[in-house]
């Protein structure tokens, strides 16, 4: 389907009346990649800004589905609306993990006020963060009161997934000291609060300890006025520790709107730079790349290098300056 049949008159005022087979399809042509669905994101925007974004991020197995489960169901206790999106980089085709986290939180299908879809892109150029960030928009100005995007690992895919959210949450347990090291560059700085999940399990004060040591030595990106990373205990599983971490999440979005700039001006201002740019530079490639796919000239050079006719730098100049002289 091209952007000439795309219906999108129709379907943005089915997604603002929160129309969910139409979120659903809506969703789903994001994640294709469909080319019309850029009309209709057009369009929603206006309508988004609403709703509160929360990052769930963490190593497969801590527990973020059963988290994430629990967080929805105190959520709708509290009487708030919920959008989930649960991204998986890794599997191309909406593998094994998206299916078991569906199916895990499935008891809330037939909860109008939830509504849960998965993403997992398949290849197009706008990447996993640019449909992530479309599908936020779109259950946003669906009007769901919170959004959670969940993601299956914690790769940098998932680190700039949920980098874009108002509260991040990294989800560790107990024993995972060396693996915290391991990925401390990438969490460290994207993390608003840590949670120690399966805090049934031995080990938790080692854990905690650690944590708190590593957000010490990184205190001085945390100076006057800035959020220090807080910690948090949970038992998913137990359904225990899930309304302290909203509270933390709660007070983590007042600060938000309180500090310099607040949730509107300073942390939005830096998401919109970055998304825009990241747009830009999504659309130069998809452009160009497109050209030189239809052209035939990127495979002729790729030939002429291997054959040692030309090189990979000349190539590159012959490829991108007939392009860049007619902007
Ligand atoms: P994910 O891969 O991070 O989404 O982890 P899951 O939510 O699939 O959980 C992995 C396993 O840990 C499952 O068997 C859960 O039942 C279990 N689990 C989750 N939370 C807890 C907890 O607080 N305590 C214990 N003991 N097990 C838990």
């Amino acid at each position: 389907m091209d952007a000439e049949t795309y219906p999108a008159n129709d379907v943005v005022e089915r997604v603002l009346s929160g129309d969910v087979r139409t979120v659903a399809r809506l969703i789903r042509d994001i994640d294709d990649g469909i080319p019309g669905v850029r009309d209709v994101l057009k369009a929603v925007y206006p309508y988004t800004g609403r709703a509160y974004v929360i990052g769930i991020t963490g190593a497969p197995g801590v527990g973020k589905s059963t988290l994430a489960d629990q967080v929805i169901n105190h959520l709708r206790k509290r009487g708030r609306t919920v959008g989930v999106l649960a991204v998986d980089p890794t599997s191309p085709f909406s593998g094994g993990a998206i299916l078991g986290d569906r199916i895990r939180m499935q008891r809330h299908c037939t909860d109008a006020g939830v509504f849960i879809r998965s993403l997992a892109t398949r290849g197009q150029f706008g990447g996993l963060t640019q449909s992530t960030r479309s599908a936020i928009d779109v259950l946003d100005a669906m009007g769901k009161d919170f959004i959670l995007v969940e993601t299956v690992g914690v790769g940098q895919d998932e680190v700039d997934v949920v980098k874009s959210a108002h509260t991040t949450v990294i989800v560790v347990m107990p024993g995972m000291g060396d693996d915290i090291q391991a990925i401390k560059a990438g969490i460290l700085e994207v993390g608003d609060i840590f949670v120690i999940n399966k805090a049934d399990h031995e080990g938790v004060d080692r854990t905690e300890n650690h944590l708190r040591l590593m957000i010490e030595m990184a205190d001085k990106k945390y100076e006057e006025g800035g959020w220090k990373p807080s910690i948090v205990r949970t038992q998913a599983l137990f359904n225990k520790g899930v309304d302290t971490l909203l509270d933390e999440i709660e007070r983590h979005g007042r600060h938000l709107k309180q500090s310099e700039g607040g949730l509107n001006t300073r942390k939005r201002e830096s998401r919109v730079r970055e998304e825009l740019s990241e747009m830009v530079k999504n659309r130069l490639i998809e452009k160009v790349g497109q050209r030189l796919i239809q052209t035939g000239d990127f495979d002729r050079l790729v030939t002429e290098i291997v054959n040692g006719k030309t090189d990979p730098y000349s190539a590159c100049d012959d490829l991108v300056f007939p392009i860049v002289k007619k902007l």
